[in-house]
């Protein structure tokens, strides 16, 4: 096969203790997985089914990177969440059977301008400008289900300079692993490479350049970033 330009890379997230690498197919995201998190975003929100948003694939970025404070925004946040890594295709799965899709788990920061999100909210437009943007799905090494288990209940945090903003546990999310995977099997036929960034509980807020964040999950090791400045026009 001829290209008229080079292909671009494969995105690809570190497996710990491997040379191995997990190719990244797709990344998809569930909202307000969290009561905590739903209502400090509505004080009125109810325990509702899961809905999914998406990122680009090539959106994902290594533990220890820096990532220029994106364009377009002044209110750039932080979200800590559980990231499943799925290993093989599905489609309807059932709930019991979805944690036999899975290959592991990983620690990932969704990346959101929170200003463009909420102006989407409002005019009733689509999420990707807040959501999909460049560098916007950080994740630290995928730990195999061989070696961790299934994670069901484990302690998550968010740090900004030291200062925790968000402690939670994961077990306290709305829709459990399974039935994330298995309701999002319904809408995309699952394939193997795919990313699922489970929500984020409350203690989200902002971020400057300059800022070191660091986040965690019990078992699952931690994912580090560093905010630089504005990447601005290339020279
Ligand atoms: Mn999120």
């Amino acid at each position: 096969m001829q290209y008229v330009f080079p292909p671009a890379a494969q995105p690809a997230v570190a497996i710990a203790e491997s040379d191995v690498r997990f190719p990244v197919r797709r990344i998809f995201c569930v909202g307000r997985n969290y009561e905590s998190h739903a209502r400090e975003m509505d004080p009125s929100a109810k325990r509702e089914a899961p809905f999914f948003f998406t990122k680009p694939a090539d959106a994902v970025v290594a533990s220890g990177s820096m990532i220029p404070y994106p364009s377009r925004t002044k209110d750039f946040h932080h979200e800590i969440e559980l990231v499943v890594a799925i290993r093989s295709a599905g489609r309807d799965i059932p709930v019991q059977e979805a944690n036999d899709h899975i290959f592991g788990y990983a620690v990932g920061i969704d990346l959101t301008r929170r200003d463009l999100q909420s102006e989407a909210r409002k005019q009733g437009r689509p999420w990707d400008l807040s959501k999909g943007f460049d560098h916007s799905a950080p994740i630290g090494a995928i730990r195999p289900v061989a070696a961790v288990g299934h994670v069901t209940r484990a302690a998550i945090w968010l740090k900004v300079n030291g200062t925790v903003r968000q402690q939670a546990n994961v077990s306290e999310m709305i829709s459990n692993v399974p039935e994330v995977v298995a309701e999002l099997s319904t809408l995309w036929e699952l394939r193997p490479g795919d990313l699922i960034y489970t929500g984020t509980p409350a203690g989200v807020g902002p971020l400057q350049p300059g800022d070191s964040v660091e986040g965690g999950i019990d078992g699952l090791g931690t994912v580090a970033i560093t905010i630089g400045p504005p990447a601005g026009r290339p020279a």
